[in-house]
């Protein structure tokens, strides 16, 4: 479908649960989380009918994220389910790893294989800091799991905090060299747990580009159609290739083509908006799927313009990311 500003709309987020088995420090705060209650949060037979009708409305792509997704009990026979829905030529995966090597094979076998897996730090110690989980040996265990039964690609997530981990940048570059990884690094974007989020600590995608020019020059790579926003580049002699979302200096705005599911049956156009449409009471009230298709429509026709985070002046976001899926 395309939406009031001309953009065509076709990929849907879809958050499976708002818990997490990690505290990422920019995402979760270690206490006084107040958890959607579970009679709150979307069935897995809800959420397939909703993603069926948003088929109908052109949606093609579908990303699964949470929270941590593979925590949710059932997960494999969801994916089962979801790949049977008409019309979806795409299902990928984001995950923090720290349950990939046990899952990989099932979620393979239910033919998805595009994932993305969040890993900050290459440093066990700094992966605890960051994450609060001592599990850096397990999701890397996970990555290697996930090459071997074919996942392509698999692309890594850095968010990139100064005075974190931006002194890791290039030991991120060099990986592609040694994996066929996808290493992409993300802007800090003033969303989430509030305490870390400080001007200071961000790092532009150009800044990062510019470090990781001094180990080689880089290759540009053109896009194809399920990239989304990065953009991608390799060094030479590269197994893997680098990819960079300026979520914040070069947002994407207009060619954003993302509508997202939350965990608690909420429709929303941008991550940065409060503006959503609770699709969920209706649906439990048992109205038409006329009805609901309305809705969809309603709320991709109304995508908000843009997230307005260039001047670090956030619009009205009060949902905290693991509810909405990042
Ligand atoms: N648990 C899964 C994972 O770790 O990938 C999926 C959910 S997580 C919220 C999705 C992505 O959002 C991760 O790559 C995470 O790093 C990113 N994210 C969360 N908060 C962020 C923030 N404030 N700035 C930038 N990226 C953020």
């Amino acid at each position: 479908m395309i939406d009031n500003n001309n953009r065509v709309v076709n990929y849907l987020r879809l958050s499976v649960t708002d818990r997490c088995n990690l505290r990422c420090m920019y995402c979760m705060p270690e206490e006084g989380i107040d958890f959607i209650p579970h009679s709150e949060i979307l069935s897995y037979e809800e959420m397939i009918h909703l993603v069926g009708l948003c088929t109908q409305k052109g949606i093609r792509k579908v990303r699964i994220t949470g929270g941590e997704p593979l925590i949710r009990k059932g997960f494999i026979g969801f994916l089962e389910m979801l790949g049977g829905v008409q019309g979806l030529e795409d299902i990928s995966l984001t995950t923090n790893g720290v349950l990939l090597k046990e899952l990989a094979a099932d979620i393979i076998n239910c033919g998805i294989s595009r994932i993305n897996v969040s890993l900050d730090s290459l440093k066990p110690e700094r992966f605890y800091r960051i994450t609060g989980g001592d599990y850096f040996e397990q999701v890397c265990e996970g990555l290697e799991e996930a090459e071997r039964v074919g996942f392509n690609p698999i692309k890594i997530n850095v968010v990139a905090i100064k005075g974190v981990n931006d002194d890791e940048i290039l030991d991120f570059a060099r990986l592609t060299l040694a994996k066929p990884y996808h290493v992409r690094f993300i802007e800090l974007m003033p969303i989430g747990n509030k305490n870390i989020w400080a001007a200071d600590r961000f790092i532009s995608t150009n800044e990062i580009l510019d470090r990781i020019e001094t180990i080689g020059p880089l290759q540009s790579i053109g896009h194809n159609t399920l990239d989304g926003p990065a953009e991608r580049y390799s060094l030479e002699g590269a197994k893997g290739e680098l990819g960079f979302i300026g979520a914040l200096s070069n947002h994407f705005c207009d060619t954003c083509n993302r509508l997202r599911l939350t965990a608690d049956g909420h429709l929303r156009g941008c991550l940065f908006s409060d503006q959503e449409t609770d699709i969920k009471t209706p649906l439990r009230q048992g109205v038409s799927d006329g009805h609901l298709l309305n809705l969809i429509e309603h709320t991709i026709l109304n995508k908000p313009k843009g997230h307005g985070l260039m001047q670090f002046v956030p619009r009205k976001c009060t949902r905290p990311m693991y509810t909405i899926g990042g």
